[in-house]
């Protein structure tokens, strides 16, 4: 029962305080913290109504070590959610190092003024962790997050050694809206934006953003969609812990209203990171664009359809040659329907409560910086169909994949 500190009250902040609400005898205390704490009390109050728990609010500006050193001594939290933005994750690993609190997050690293989506800052805490004995798990989202866990229960149960890896992300949810992200816009953008690499014998290999697509159909009725290869973080941690990978690919679906809209924004520079002058202030081109932008834990009551996620993991066995799917298909109104969300968020949120569930509970406790392969999947995945993620695991799945 120990007490565990949540930063960041957006969407997914949402998702997180009402399921670790949900599994009080493990979460003992709760505590959601933001730079607003009005959003805070919005959703604690939300958290009340549905289970009757109280959750506890502060705010943070977690830009400030010195600011989140103040909280964690004021609540001697055991461990942080970090589910505010990639650009607080260094500030927050250098709060619980020196408050002696644990860490997780669901997204790696990103300074401000460069999208590179790389996790060497965060792997350079290794050491530091490890002498101070705590634990930071990284990337425990869905992607990344439960598609390194599909990679890893397909490794251990099903080959002997992973040759291809293709991840497949289709959100078959409609808003409604002709262009809105369905996470924070700002992080989203910067990530499809950002050129592609794909892993390719022992090298990742660069292509232009959105630049090869194919034709995906999803199982259980989910549809037909287009997925465009993309680069995305779990690659690096994935390649280089399993190293018997010869091919490794991220694909996304998206509609062609998203991709007219996102080309046009970028055509005319409004998807830019570098600031510009504007009336004599400097301004962000794309942190305007967000203010203009549906915000995202809004989309809840709007998107209908479903989410697919999963891998396709190829290898062989027993010197055989096999393949594996595993996936989870979500409705987005379904997750409304639980806690006022989308799916996106929904499924980013579970994942990272059931990571810190597995941490508090002891199975996956281990001083240093992990990634979620290098523990063990089993607990994990057996969490998931029991707190509304359930997959599925299909042999020789049949695709035709790039
Ligand atoms: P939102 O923008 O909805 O929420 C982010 C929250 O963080 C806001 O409430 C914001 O507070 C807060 N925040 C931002 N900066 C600070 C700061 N300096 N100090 C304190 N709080 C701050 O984002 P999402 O909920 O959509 O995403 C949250 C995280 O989840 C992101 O890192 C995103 O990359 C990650 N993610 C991971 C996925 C995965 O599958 N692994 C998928 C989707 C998202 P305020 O509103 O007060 O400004």
């Amino acid at each position: 029962m120990k007490k565990v500190l949540i930063i960041g009250a957006g969407g997914v902040g949402q998702v997180v305080a009402h399921k670790c609400a949900q599994v009080s005898e493990v979460f003992g205390e709760i505590v959601l913290a933001s730079r607003t704490e009005s959003k805070c009390k919005f959703i604690a109050d939300q958290v009340y109504q549905q289970s009757g728990v109280r959750i506890k609010t502060a705010q943070v500006d977690a830009d400030s070590v010195d600011e989140l050193v103040r909280l964690f001594d004021q609540l001697r939290p055991f461990m942080v959610i970090n589910v505010a933005l990639p650009y607080q994750d260094l500030t927050i690993m250098d709060a619980c190092l020196e408050m002696g609190v644990h860490y997780l997050d669901t997204a790696n690293y990103e300074p401000l003024d460069s999208a590179k989506f790389e996790y060497k800052w965060q792997w350079a805490y290794q050491e530091k962790f490890k002498q101070a004995g705590l634990m930071a798990l990284l990337g425990s989202g869905f992607d990344p997050g439960a598609t390194n866990m599909f990679t890893a229960y397909a490794a251990k149960h099903y080959f002997d050694e992973i040759h291809k890896l293709d991840i497949i992300d289709v959100n078959g949810g409609d808003h409604g809206y002709p262009f809105a992200t369905n996470f924070n816009p700002e992080i989203n953008i910067r990530e499809v934006t950002a050129e592609c690499r794909h892993w390719q014998d022992g090298e990742f290999v660069k292509s232009a953003a959105m630049s090869t697509k194919q034709r995906f159909t999803c199982p259980d009725e989910v549809g037909s969609y287009n997925i465009y290869r993309m680069y995305h973080e779990e690659l690096e941690s994935l390649t280089k812990h399993y190293p018997s990978l010869k091919k490794a690919q991220f694909w996304m679906s998206f509609g062609d209203s998203y991709l007219k809209h996102l080309e046009v924004l970028g055509n005319v520079g409004m998807t830019g990171i570098e600031p510009v002058d504007f009336n004599g202030s400097k301004i962000v081109p794309l942190q305007f664009l967000k203010t203009l932008l549906p915000d995202p834990s809004k989309l809840g009551p709007r998107t209908k359809g479903k989410t697919c996620i999963g891998c396709v993991v190829e290898g062989v066995k027993n010197g055989e040659k096999r393949s594996v799917y595993v996936y989870n298909v979500k409705d987005h109104q379904d997750c409304f329907n639980e806690l006022q969300s989308q799916a996106i968020s929904y499924t980013t949120g579970v994942p990272a409560m059931i990571g810190a569930k597995m941490m508090l509970e002891g199975s996956w406790m281990q001083a240093g910086v992990w990634n979620m392969e290098q523990l063990d999947p089993d607990p994990f995945m057996q969490d998931m169909n029991k707190y509304g993620l359930p997959w599925k695991l299909v042999e020789e799945p049949g695709f035709d994949l790039l």
